[in-house]
């Protein structure tokens, strides 16, 4: 059996404090930071003045571009590569969650390459990245995205209703700074919704058709910690073992989606907050994933049952030693519970998404995520399968 395995190409410091080492590992790659962060947190919580104060005692002039959104859109990109390309800056450094990332990202390539409207182009492949791309620095603030060590970027384009990922090796981050100090300050809502979405990276990884040995050992370890952990961080946002925790598996599975992907609860999740940019990413996840994962069990047999029950077992269940689909349906289960205990149960009626839009959101996942749906452990690039899911997570 062949393996094909890439290590990320970040640097990452993890711990608590680590924000005041950025300067020192900034300065080793630029003297000019567009610093791009969020509405309001980092601002609030301090966060933020203590960026600015890292790079500058470094020798780092900082430029600071705020208001990027939750579901990020291509006009925050535009903005923040206009200022960007008009302070002249060489390196773009992210304070935020996996929006603020994203759009760092992407105003990283579009400042890069000198035309701040240009990231659509990229996103529906007009265009072709090169390493004409600014480098990019992160501070995550949520646990989280994965995307502080992932080589994509997620980004909505609203007239068009359409959130799309873009993926290329240009993209990693080239140092990540992960402060747990900062994600302690996250409310539960935002810690219930970015735990979840760690846990689907590991769980979809897994079972993807480009899963292998070496992302699979990655992404149990990252079931078992979100199972241990993401309720405390939850009921104590103060646990700082516990945000830990999380934080490393949120790395863990960022590693994993690198090179194993998601299957399909993720395109179709990302569709439905391109329709509905108030729909968080990590409550699209939660209330999509239930119909994923039962019908790849139900279609599913051997190797792919077997994950699925492993699963299971790493979530807490008790599984038989069959490990069969008694013990893979456990993982649906356990993910019902996690929902509720997270305040994520929401279905799709409850989130306003009326039955009339599924057929649409379905044609649009087909046509921007279709290559992404084909990795999905069994095919379900069908439309009338997809508009089932729908169906089934009101
Ligand atoms: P967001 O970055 O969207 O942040 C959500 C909210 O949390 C914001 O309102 C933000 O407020 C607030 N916030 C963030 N951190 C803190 C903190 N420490 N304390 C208090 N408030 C905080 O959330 P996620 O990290 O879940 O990112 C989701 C995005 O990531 C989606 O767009 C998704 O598609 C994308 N994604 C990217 C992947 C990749 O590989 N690139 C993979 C999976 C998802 P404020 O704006 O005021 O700062
Ligand atoms: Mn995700």
């Amino acid at each position: 059996m062949g393996i094909s395995y890439f290590l990320p190409r970040t640097d990452l410091l993890l711990g608590a404090g680590v924000l005041s080492k950025l300067g020192g590992e900034t300065v080793k790659i630029g003297n000019a930071a567009l610093i791009v962060t969020g509405k309001s947190s980092m601002k609030r919580l301090g966060f933020l003045d203590k960026t600015v104060e890292s790079l500058e005692k470094a020798g780092v002039s900082a430029a600071v571009f705020s208001g990027v959104e939750p579901n990020p859109t291509i006009q925050n990109v535009k903005d923040g590569a206009e200022l960007c390309i008009e302070k002249k800056c060489d390196v773009v450094v992210a304070l935020g969650g996996g929006s603020v990332m994203d759009a760092s990202k992407a105003i990283a390539i579009a400042a890069g390459c000198g035309e701040a409207e240009s990231i659509w182009d990229f996103v529906t492949g007009k265009r072709q990245l090169t390493e004409k791309i600014l480098p990019i620095v992160v501070v995550t603030s949520t646990s989280g995205s994965g995307s502080h060590v992932t080589p994509c970027l997620v980004i909505t384009n609203r007239a068009a209703n359409k959130k799309a990922v873009l993926s290329s090796e240009f993209i990693f981050p080239r140092k990540s700074i992960y402060d747990v100090e900062i994600a302690k300050h996250m409310p539960q809502k935002v810690t219930a919704e970015s735990g979840f979405d760690v846990l689907t990276h590991a769980m979809e990884a897994f079972t993807n058709k480009q899963s292998n040995p070496v992302s699979d050992a990655l992404c149990l370890r990252a079931v078992e910690l979100v199972a241990d952990n993401l309720e405390k961080a939850f009921n104590n946002g103060e646990d700082l073992d516990a945000r830990t925790a999380m934080a490393v598996a949120d790395t863990l599975a960022g590693f994993a989606i690198s090179t194993a992907v998601v299957n399909a609860i993720h395109p179709i999740a990302n569709t439905l907050s391109g329709f509905f940019p108030e729909i968080a990413h990590g409550q699209a996840l939660a209330t999509l994933s239930q119909a994923v994962m039962k019908h790849n069990i139900e279609n599913g047999s051997g190797e792919l049952v077997k994950k699925y029950a492993q699963i299971a077992q790493a979530l807490g269940e008790k599984v038989s030693g069959e490990m069969g689909k008694e013990d893979a349906m456990l993982s649906v289960k356990a993910v019902g519970e996690l929902r509720e205990k997270l305040g994520l149960e929401k279905g799709l009626a409850e989130l306003k998404v009326p039955k009339e839009k599924f057929s649409e959101i379905v044609d649009t996942a087909m046509e921007i995520s279709g290559e992404t749906i084909k990795y999905n452990p069994i095919d379900v690039y069908n439309k009338d399968i997809l508009v089932k899911f729908f169906e089934e997570s009101q």
